[in-house]
């Protein structure tokens, strides 16, 4: 029996789709980390990937048999411009599987060598990079968003140049499909209708089979696109997640959170945030990322066009008016999403203005973003007056952290909303303490873990950062220093692609 039972359906669309390619093999694969309960959902003994035959797999120096390896191309809008060819310049499509859910999961290796499109980079990644990927697409599961996901990591044995030498890695990633805004892009540009109509069926048909029969395939898919892309942004902002590099190539039509190179999450809040070293000009500040979502689709709308419909001007307006659908779209999954993190079944009048001055105070006092919703949660048992959590003291976050005096006549304002709710107060805080984490990636926690791993070798605490953030929503105060927001002078201002 093959360790890993391919079954292959990208391939199976025109050549012009892709470019077969091998791996290029490395000089000492070593492991650095299995995900065992993914490798179980995959079908793939956890064992096995950890062994060396495995690892030499994870590496690119073997192929398992049904593997037929692939760089897929694309095109996209990076910061606005619009670069015609980009593609899978340092990764390879191993192939798809079939999970025991019953979901089509593509196996990718990213660091596996150059490709096609490489565009004169070197094909490989340097070991922070791919621990980082592995620790945020990872919470970003736990905390149950959709997004990609990290198989494994292996360490190269090589090298690669970067502004210094780094130690060389290869991150083995899982999505749902690695088709992008750009993947149509690409073909739109190309004037290629006919891929486009290809590509549109295999997305339904693999991400959107209850849309497959509607009469008008392309606005089906850009209707779900809208949609799915709403509530994951709307949660992104929830969570105060910055992604950094919101190009068009690096939004896939399945909905998942992809690319984690320059991402973070926000320590204070601050709508003006940025992180990554190359966003001079803020376009992907946190604040921005709902209308950079919509400028993003409005890219994938104009894509589609010549599928839309054969008539320029009605393609036209069925295009402007979905897209037209997201700004209302977002508002209600954020509102929705917001509702639960403040203990409301829903927002009704005046909750939005209440949250509104409650992000403003967070803003004013340079407040913790994740800790402010946590310790509300804590004193959601709590009414006007009354004396204090209903949780045991040991499993609240008040000694890391308490709501400051400027805040406290909103938290009476808010106590007394709460009150008018018909749920229970338990009932109110078990909802917020599913909707608010307490441990989330904090940036010097991954600086921490990758500066270890890459100056010392020490991957100690990479894994004990991973184990802390499997479990996201569950406070235990011996864990409380991953739940600490960094010292002034452990806060970390930017973050680099390290690509
Ligand atoms: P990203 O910034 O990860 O979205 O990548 C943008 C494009 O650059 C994609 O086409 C990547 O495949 C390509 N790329 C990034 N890093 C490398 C590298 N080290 N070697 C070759 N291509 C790369
Ligand atoms: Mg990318």
């Amino acid at each position: 029996m093959a360790a890993i039972a391919f079954d292959n359906s990208y391939t199976r669309l025109p050549e012009r789709f892709f470019s077969r390619r091998q791996p290029t093999p490395v000089a000492d694969p070593g492991p650095v980390r299995v995900n065992h309960p993914l490798a179980t959902l995959l079908g793939i003994a956890p064992q096995w990937l950890e062994s060396p035959e495995g690892t030499a797999v994870l590496a690119g120096n073997a192929i398992v048999p049904g593997s037929e390896p692939i760089a897929t191309v694309y095109a996209g809008h990076q910061f606005g411009s619009y670069n015609p060819q980009l593609g899978d310049g340092r990764a390879l499509l191993l192939g798809e599987v079939i999970g025991a859910d019953g979901t089509r999961y593509d196996i990718q290796l990213k660091g596996s060598g150059p490709t096609p499109y490489s565009r004169g980079g070197d094909g490989r990644a340097p070991l922070g990079a791919v621990l980082r990927e592995y620790i945020v697409s990872e919470a970003m599961h736990t905390l149950g968003l959709p997004t990609t996901r990290a198989l494994a990591a292996v360490t190269t044995g090589e090298q690669v140049a970067r502004e210094s030498f780094l130690p060389g890695a290869v991150l083995c990633r899982v999505a749902r499909s690695h088709i992008r805004i750009g993947t149509f892009q690409f073909f739109a540009a190309r004037q290629d209708t006919e891929a486009l109509e290809l590509l549109v069926a295999h997305v339904l048909e693999r991400h959107y089979p209850d849309a497959a029969g509607d009469g008008n395939p392309a606005l089906a898919l850009l209707q779900r696109m809208i949609n799915a892309q709403a509530s994951l942004v709307a949660r992104w902002q929830l969570l105060g997640f910055i992604h950094g590099v919101m190009n068009t190539d690096n939004m896939l039509l399945s909905g998942e959170t992809i690319d984690y190179g320059p991402c973070a999450f926000m320590d204070a809040f601050n709508r003006d945030q940025v992180y990554s070293s190359i966003d001079h000009a803020g376009r992907y500040a946190y604040g921005n990322q709902p209308a950079i979502t919509h400028w993003n689709l409005a890219a994938l709308a104009q894509a589609l066009l010549p599928v839309l419909h054969p008539d320029q001007d009605q393609a036209v307006a069925l295009a402007q008016a979905a897209v037209d659908t997201f700004p209302g779209q977002f508002a209600r999954e954020h509102g929705q999403c917001l509702a639960r993190k403040l203990g409301l079944a829903e927002l009704a009048d005046g909750d939005q203005a209440l949250a509104d001055e409650l992000f403003q105070l967070m803003e004013e006092h340079q407040l913790d973003f994740t800790l402010t919703f946590r310790r509300l949660a804590d004193l959601a048992g709590t009414t006007p007056g009354g004396d204090g959590a209903t949780q045991g003291a040991g499993t609240t976050v008040e000694a890391l952290f308490e709501i400051p005096d400027p805040l406290l006549p909103w938290l009476a304002r808010w106590q007394q909303r709460l009150a008018a709710e018909q749920t229970t107060a338990g009932e109110r805080q078990a909802v917020m303490y599913s909707a608010n984490p307490v441990f989330i990636p904090r940036n010097h926690l991954v600086e921490e873990a990758l500066r270890a791993a890459t100056e010392q070798g020490d991957f100690e605490p990479f894994n004990a950062l991973v184990d802390v953030l499997s479990q996201p929503f569950t406070y235990n105060p011996e864990r409380a220093r991953f739940a600490t927001p960094p010292r002034p002078e452990q806060v970390v201002r930017q973050t680099f692609c390290g690509t």
